[in-house]
């Protein structure tokens, strides 16, 4: 059987240990939030980098990447034919639709998309929350960069293919 008035008296110290507590709060937006440098704040694209493939397109499980293009003949001094590129028309991504997953990212064989910490992006209107090509090119300088080499890791391919060129007479 508990004594009478325990219980108020558990709670009445829990109270007191958490008033003496440090404040976590914090005061966002006056104070910038330290976020990890990898933060899945929005979607980057480096326009050149892409060749229209649609692999990002095909996987994104929401259907939030709208992409159009168009052939172009590109004349090759001494190819005996011209050669056909795609030339990006529309890279839409719907910041309303998208869940943040990282799937786009991953499957782009190009490093055409990355992710960036930024979060500021909130809108009124969710149809100003489609980012177009221009939109997701302009936070491209916002992407950090890369994590330096594990230096016990193996190097990368390019490294050791370029060692051996170098290396070679
Ligand atoms: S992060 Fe996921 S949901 Fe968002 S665009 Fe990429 S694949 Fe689609
Ligand atoms: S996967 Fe990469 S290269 Fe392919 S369409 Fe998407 S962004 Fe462009």
């Amino acid at each position: 059987m508990s004594i009478p008035g325990s219980g108020l008296a558990k709670g009445l110290a829990v109270t007191l240990k958490t008033l003496t507590r440090r404040s976590t709060t914090r005061q966002y937006p006056d104070v910038e939030p330290d976020l990890p440098p990898r933060s899945r704040g929005v979607i980057a694209l480096l326009e050149e980098n892409c060749t229209v493939c649609m692999l990002c397109a095909r996987e994104c499980p929401d259907w939030c990447i709208v992409i159009d293009s168009h052939k172009e003949e590109v004349v090759v001094p001494g190819a005996a034919r011209p050669r056909q590129r795609n030339v990006l028309d529309q890279f839409d991504i719907d910041f309303s639709l998208c869940m943040y997953c990282g799937i786009c990212i991953e499957v782009c064989p190009f490093d055409a998309l990355h992710w960036t910490p930024e979060f500021e992006y909130a809108e009124y209107d969710i149809r100003d929350l489609l980012h177009d090509k221009d939109r997701l090119g302009a936070w491209m300088p916002t992407v950090p960069p890369p994590p330096a080499h594990d230096p016990r890791g193996e190097p990368a391919k390019e490294e050791s293919s370029a060692a051996k060129k170098a290396a070679a007479p």
